[in-house]
């Protein structure tokens, strides 16, 4: 329903919570963040109901210290029911990888069954869970996180808004087809989220995907299209900077 990421110097947590108490208007049932701990693993902390809660959970982490690096999720369920266990973020086997999605996976079922026959484990009933495994399997070939994105999106059906991180390298990827994503730069780091109203109080310029698009947040943006790189569109202004 809605999603936000941070590439930032500091921690990301006050930043993904900002977003997504601004993304409460949209209606949600639960909300999560994955942000990538100074251990290089990754603190998922989930709940059901307002994000005032989740903030509380955050507050209350006592694990690794909390990097830069993260993505949140605010959950409209259209597969599984409303549980913490069903709440984005999603994460592969390996704990690595992290995945919010907003949209509908319409191929999950068979992909499902093709991921669970290879050896997969799933912790979720939630359509949204296949993205991370096949992520998983692709980057244990290529070990490149866009081009493990690339072609895990090849084999979905549906629509999809997904941010990604992976733990072991620090790396953030977003991808979108037929769902609203928004790449966006500041002072302070790269964002992504599926509403500028998100971000809009400390962001100064954004660029929109379009379907197909896959964005590395790196130090320089990597936008690739279909799988081939391509320069980034123009920046437009945040609709909420003053000149
Ligand atoms: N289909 C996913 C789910 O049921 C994502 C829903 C959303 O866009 O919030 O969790």
């Amino acid at each position: 329903c809605g999603i936000v990421a941070a590439r930032v110097d500091g921690g990301a947590a006050p930043y993904l919570l900002r977003a997504l108490t601004l993304l409460e208007y949209r209606g949600y049932d639960s909300a999560g963040v994955a942000i990538v701990t100074e251990d290089a693993s990754t603190a998922v902390i989930r709940s059901v109901g307002r994000v005032g809660g989740l903030t509380t959970d955050v507050a209350a982490w006592s694990g690794a210290p909390l990097t830069g690096l993260g993505i949140g999720h605010t959950r409209w369920a259209t597969h599984g029911a409303v549980t913490t266990g069903n709440a984005h973020p999603h994460r592969d086997c390996t704990g690595r990888i992290s995945v919010a999605h907003n949209g509908i996976i319409e191929n999950h079922r068979a992909l499902r069954q093709e991921l669970e026959a290879d050896g997969h484990a799933f912790a979720s009933d939630v359509d949204s869970e296949v993205v991370c495994h096949l992520i998983e399997d692709h980057l244990e070939s290529s070990g490149d996180l866009l081009r493990s994105v690339h072609a895990a999106t090849r084999r979905l059906e549906g629509s999809w808004a997904l941010v990604v991180t992976d733990a072991d390298t620090g790396r953030l990827v977003a991808a979108a087809h037929h769902s609203p994503l928004i790449v966006a730069s500041s002072a302070i780091g790269d964002f992504v989220t599926s509403d500028i109203g998100a971000i809009a109080d400390w962001v100064d310029e954004y660029r929109t995907l379009v379907d197909g698009d896959i964005v590395e947040l790196a130090d320089e943006l990597v936008w690739t299209r279909d799988g081939q790189r391509t320069a980034a569109p123009q920046a437009a202004l945040c609709p909420f900077t003053s000149a």
